[in-house]
């Protein structure tokens, strides 16, 4: 890992607080959380319900702004930008796959997965989602519709469509969670073989003791900060 540390990090948070309001309530979901993932590091975000990890990726993803503090993705501050800015950096930098697909119904596989490529206006499209198919083991299954796919399947389509654009990092949110522990499994084996062979630096919040094992290392989460622990590396 010292190779990797090198460059530039995939992630850098800098205490950053996060505050949702809501009328009179104030919710502190992350009180000073900083926080660095190398480049084609492979960590998993682990704490209880409520502790602030979903808040934490949507961060990272660019989805939500920081009430306070620095996030930097690929090199990219996050912060300063337009909507548009965002959507771009979500699309090109980073890859999103949740615990439930979020898969168009009613496009084929293939469609699917082409769709981020067309929304980044990338002529070749088609081509790169046949290529991000078969780099998941699914080139086969592009004409079927989401319903006719196993849930194994539709996680790795899922998966295929967030690095349809070969983003640097993959962030996942319980991709496990609704899979029984045989499939969920071979999709941990996907997410630790592309990020072994393309060096894809994957971020992944899980509850998962199997999921947790399979990463370099644990990020543990408590209260909206990260333990002691974990902040000395
Ligand atoms: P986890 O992913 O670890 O379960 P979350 O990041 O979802 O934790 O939530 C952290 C805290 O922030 C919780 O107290 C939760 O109720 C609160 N929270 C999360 N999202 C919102 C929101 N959109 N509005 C208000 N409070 C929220």
């Amino acid at each position: 890992m010292t190779s990797l540390e090198q460059g530039i990090p995939a992630i850098e948070l800098h205490d950053v607080f996060k505050v949702y309001k809501e009328g009179p309530i104030e919710t502190v979901a992350l009180r000073g959380v900083s926080l660095k993932v190398a480049t084609g590091e492979n960590v998993a975000l682990c704490g209880p319900s409520g502790c602030g990890k979903s808040t934490l990726l949507n961060l990272v993803a660019g989805l939500t702004l920081p009430t306070a503090g620095r996030i930097r993705v690929a090199g990219v501050e996050i912060g300063g930008q337009t909507e548009a800015e965002r959507a771009a950096l979500r699309r090109e930098t980073v890859g999103l796959v949740f615990q439930s697909d979020n898969l168009f119904p009613r496009l084929t596989v293939l469609e699917n997965v082409q769709l981020p490529a067309r929304l980044a206006g990338r002529s070749n499209a088609r081509q790169l989602a046949a290529t991000a198919l078969e780099s998941v083991d699914v080139g086969s299954l592009g004409s079927r519709y989401p319903a006719q796919l196993s849930g194994g399947e539709r996680q790795r389509v899922a998966i295929a469509a967030a690095i349809v654009l070969l983003p640097p990092v993959l962030l996942a949110d319980e991709v496990t969670g609704e899979l029984d522990s045989r499939t969920g499994q071979v999709v941990l084996d996907l997410l630790s073989r592309l990020n072994r062979e393309r060096g894809l630096t994957i971020f992944a919040v899980t509850h998962n003791l199997t999921a947790a094992a399979s990463a370099d290392r644990i990020v543990n989460m408590r209260d909206g900060a990260i333990r002691e622990l974990e902040m000395a590396e």
